[in-house]
Parts: C-alpha cells; structure tokens; sequence
C-alpha cells in the first residue's frame, strides 16, 4: 500500500502538500486551476523553481516535517525518500 492511499485530498505531484482549499492548487498558463500541483510549485503553467532537484525536494520536505512534528531527521528523510519520487514531477 502506498502512503497516498492513506491521504483524503490529492497531493502536489511536485511536493506531497495535500491540495484542499482552492488558493491551493497552483495555475496554469491560462489563469484556470492545474489539478496536479500547489501554488507554491506550480504558476501560470510553469514551476516556481524549474531547477529544483529531486534531492532537493526530499531535503526541504524532510526540513518541513521536522518543523511541523519534531520527528527525528533520519526518520523524516525516510518519510520524504519513500513518497517523493512516486509523484508525477519525478517519476
Ligand atoms: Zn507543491
């Protein structure tokens, strides 16, 4: 089973922040809303931070679920490594 099974929203398939409110979802180059990712990764058709890595990404979301649960980093490296790579950005 895998962890997006367990989420009741759709996540960001750059980022695995849970899309719920409409100021969520990230836009696309025509102004309508993009299903697959957040407005923090995803404006106006095109990713915030085109160069962004994959190693980058698992770091700053491993660096985000420390501050949010103080969850020690190995353990939210692991969280980070095990549902990054399975998102669309970075299949
Ligand atoms: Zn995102």
């Amino acid at each position: 089973m895998g962890m997006e099974e367990e989420f009741l929203w759709p996540l960001c398939q750059s980022c695995a922040r849970p899309l719920i409110r409409e100021k969520d979802f990230g836009t696309n180059a025509d102004g309508t809303r993009n299903e697959d990712y957040c407005s923090l990764c995803y404006q106006k058709g095109a990713f915030t931070q085109p160069a962004m890595t994959q190693g980058e990404m698992i770091e700053n979301v491993a660096n985000q679920i420390i501050l949010r649960t103080g969850m020690p980093r190995s353990s939210a490296e692991e969280i980070a490594r095990s549902v990054i790579p399975t998102l669309k950005r970075w299949r």
